[in-house]
């Protein structure tokens, strides 16, 4: 016999450390859009596992190739070459236009990642001094919850009683091109940023920053790098957010869709002039690029390219864009998407209608206090669409 919702929670509550604030909802159960409680009841998923999910829940092809590598072999380590590592590398290169491709298995140690290589890339190649090296980020910005990423964080709560901070960071305002420009002195290795912020509220800078930034960081000498974690992989109705100003990284962060929702795998993408600067012994992860990682990632990167998930996601996406548009709510204060990927901020905490829209049967999950984010699975149908918005118009207008 299973246990219902509420026991199931009871324990979770009881035994795990309280880092989350999750809507009371348990899945046990998910295929495509739609996710199901214990008790039956069924969900359609607007969050896709913060765009981990882009491909759908458990898509056919890519469980085949997760079965398939599964009865093979699914762990080597790096201490020997595997078959399936090559081919992955090749995909992601060529998905990318980039040279080379290192694998980890977080977002966050792929952040962790371009850390070392921007700083030792300072070091060896551009000439900064020794341990001078800085990194500009963006205020707002989210790469995740490692000391790293956590330092390059403006938001007190991340970083509140874990100090100290890693040093050589600066914080300009996002989208802010003076501010960029002013930031900037010989020892920057990097400029990070998200090329839309998606943990702040699916925030869109300014049109034309990303290509002046780029052209300025070329200009200095400076590493443009792209955490297109979130915001890449079709999410944004792209195949990357940086193509909606046509404007090529220097470095790719990849993540979460990476691994189709079924397993964690994360990259950095780059050329030889950059990545190169690692060596034998100086990074690496045990499970990173590992074989059965790397068969669902290929599998999960041919769905996104197969059945063209980004162009589903853009037209899709504006439609309903110019739907939720049609909403008269005075709760609402801005609505914000490209693609898929999706804010409604309002003028009051979103938690009390992320909790009504359950009820509703939708899943979504605020996101700094006052926004909704609506990011399905970029398989999901127009008729579910129109499903979604009438019930979000509902608890929008009526709640
Ligand atoms: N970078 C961005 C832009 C993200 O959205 C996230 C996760 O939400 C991360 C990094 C961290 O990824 P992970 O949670 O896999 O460490």
């Amino acid at each position: 016999l299973h246990d219902d919702s509420a026991q199931l929670i009871s324990k979770t509550n009881q035994y795990g450390a309280n880092n989350y604030h999750p809507l009371p909802i348990v899945i046990s159960e998910a295929e495509g859009v739609w996710v199901k409680d214990p008790e039956g009841n069924r969900y359609l998923d607007m969050l896709s596992a913060y765009s981990a999910v882009n491909q759908g829940h458990r898509h056919p092809k890519i469980i085949a190739a997760l079965k398939k590598q599964a009865d093979k072999v699914t762990l080597t380590s790096r201490a020997f070459h595997h078959d399936q590592l090559g081919a992955w590398y090749e995909k992601v290169a060529k998905l990318t236009h980039k040279e080379m491709i290192l694998p980890m298995n977080t977002g966050a140690e792929a952040v962790e990642t371009v850390i070392k290589a921007a700083r030792r890339w300072a070091y060896d190649v551009k000439g900064v001094e020794s341990d001078q090296a800085e990194i500009i980020a963006c205020m707002g910005n989210f790469h995740g919850r490692t000391i790293a990423a956590v330092s390059l964080s403006s938001e007190d709560e991340y970083k509140r009683g874990f100090g100290p901070m890693l040093p050589g960071i600066k914080l300009i305002p996002y989208g802010d091109i003076s501010a960029l420009k002013t930031a900037i002195t010989p020892h920057t290795a990097a400029f990070l940023f998200e090329p839309i912020q998606g943990e702040a509220g699916i925030r869109i800078p300014q049109p034309g920053f990303l290509k002046e930034a780029y052209a300025y960081c070329k200009q200095e000498q400076v590493l443009f790098i792209a955490d297109e974690i979130q915001s890449g992989l079709g999410r944004t109705g792209k195949m990357f957010a940086c193509d909606w100003e046509d404007v090529t990284p220097d470095v790719y962060i990849l993540g979460k869709a990476l691994g189709g929702g079924i397993l964690p795998i994360s990259c950095v993408a780059a050329n030889k002039s950059i990545l190169g600067v690692f060596t034998p012994g100086s990074h690496g992860s045990t499970f990173g690029g590992n074989p059965l990682a790397c068969a669902v990632s290929i599998a999960a990167l041919d769905v996104l390219v197969d059945e063209q998930l980004a162009q589903r996601s853009l037209e899709l996406g504006q439609y309903f864009l110019n739907q939720l548009k049609k909403i008269k709510s005075s709760v609402v204060k801005e609505l914000r998407g490209r693609g898929l990927f999706i804010g409604i901020e309002l003028n009051k905490p979103a938690r009390p209608y992320c909790e009504k829209l359950k009820e509703e049967g939708i899943l979504c999950k605020e996101t700094h206090d006052t926004v909704i984010r609506f990011a399905p699975p970029l398989i999901v149908t127009k008729e579910e669409l129109d499903w979604a918005f009438e019930k979000i118009k509902n608890v929008l207008e009526l709640f």
